[in-house]
């Protein structure tokens, strides 16, 4: 057993509490919180203490892309769609292998995907869950998402896409035009143009459907009419403050999103985007601090996960999933190294 003691805890889903701590037990789950003086102190059980410091459930990124981690700083493009070839390049030159490999998973896509999830299903536990992302409209078909769509639907399983994220995007799926629209027919890939927003789009094709759970991700070409269908169809949102900036998309509808009662959290995107992984930075990037922060970088980015009955906040019989902050970062910028101390379902994985 593990029992941490901090100058503030704060729960989340209750007032942060001066001088309190919390007891994990053996199954990685929390035990006890409280006043320190109110949570149990069992024999054998390690004790930490942090008297200038804040402990807080463990940050939740919506969305990031671990897999482009090595390859930061080089992509300096800064026009978004020769930025995706660019990255598109980079994964080519990478393995040339794969590259072979990917046009034959190409053609055999949907038996690919079942294949691949038979494969990683013994992986999959209280903290690692499965899902499907078909990446986005400029890269995938219409057949292809509504295959994926049928799939996800069948085996109950969530749905991830990148959404509304340029007005790139937006000339394709409406007039059929724009440097995606040409890219694809230099290709010889046929395009359409669908007469409707790209969030209309999904909705149209099922994706983005009330039944499945649909995680959005940056929607920064979202209108008032599209907040009001992703809200319909229960669909969640990954809002990528940062990346959107850098990449001069806009900016997102973020207090549009939440007036709706859309569940929002934050995500980092890729290094490759923004250069760092620091959910902080995001919160601070959306206008956010202090507990408005502190709850959409936990309890909201788990809900829209549909992860919030197992983390994002410290409740009894909840994962042991939280992290020991300076006391001062939820008010100030933070440092380059933060974190004292990390726990993953009762795992200390830092500090
Ligand atoms: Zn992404």
């Amino acid at each position: 057993m593990l029992r941490i003691r901090a100058q503030f805890v704060h729960p989340v889903t209750a007032p942060p509490i001066s001088d309190g701590a919390v007891l994990v037990d053996e199954r990685g789950r929390i035990a006890a919180v409280g006043p320190n003086g109110a949570v149990p102190t069992p024999d054998g059980a390690v004790r930490r203490e942090f008297l200038a410091a804040a402990l807080v459930p463990g940050l939740v990124n919506c969305h990031t892309h671990l897999e482009l981690t090595h390859f930061a700083g080089r992509n300096s493009e800064r026009d978004f769609s020769r930025w995706i070839r660019t990255v598109r390049a980079l994964k080519d030159a990478t393995t040339p292998e794969e590259f072979v490999r990917s046009a034959e998973r190409g053609a055999a896509s949907m038996e690919e995907l079942r294949r691949a999830l038979d494969r990683l299903r013994p992986f999959a536990s209280s903290c690692l869950r499965l899902g499907v992302s078909p990446h986005a409209p400029y890269t995938v078909s219409e057949p292809l998402y509504r295959a994926v769509a049928d799939f996800a639907r069948r085996e109950a399983l969530p749905l991830a896409v990148h959404l509304a994220e340029s007005r790139e995007e937006s000339e394709l799926v409406r007039d059929g035009s724009g440097p995606f629209a040409e890219a694809l027919r230099a290709r010889g890939v046929p395009v359409t143009a669908h007469r409707c927003s790209p969030v209309e789009y999904l909705v149209q094709l099922g994706v983005v459907q009330r039944g499945t759970a649909c995680l959005c991700i940056h929607c920064v070409q979202a209108d008032q009419r599209d907040v009001a269908q992703l809200r319909d169809a229960g669909a969640s949102i990954a809002h990528c403050p940062r990346s959107n900036r850098a990449h001069a998309h806009g900016t997102a509808p973020l207090a549009a999103f939440r007036r709706a009662g859309l569940s929002v959290g934050l995500g980092t995107d890729s290094v490759l985007s923004v250069g760092d992984s620091s959910l902080l930075a995001e919160a601070a990037a959306a206008g956010l601090e202090g507990d408005d922060a502190l709850r959409m970088l936990t309890l909201e980015g788990a809900r829209a996960l549909g992860l919030e009955d197992e983390i994002g906040s410290l409740e009894v019989g909840k994962q042991a999933d939280l992290a020991v902050l300076p006391s001062t970062i939820l008010h100030r910028p933070p440092p380059p190294s933060t974190a004292l101390l990390t726990l993953v379902a009762g795992r200390v994985v830092h500090g």
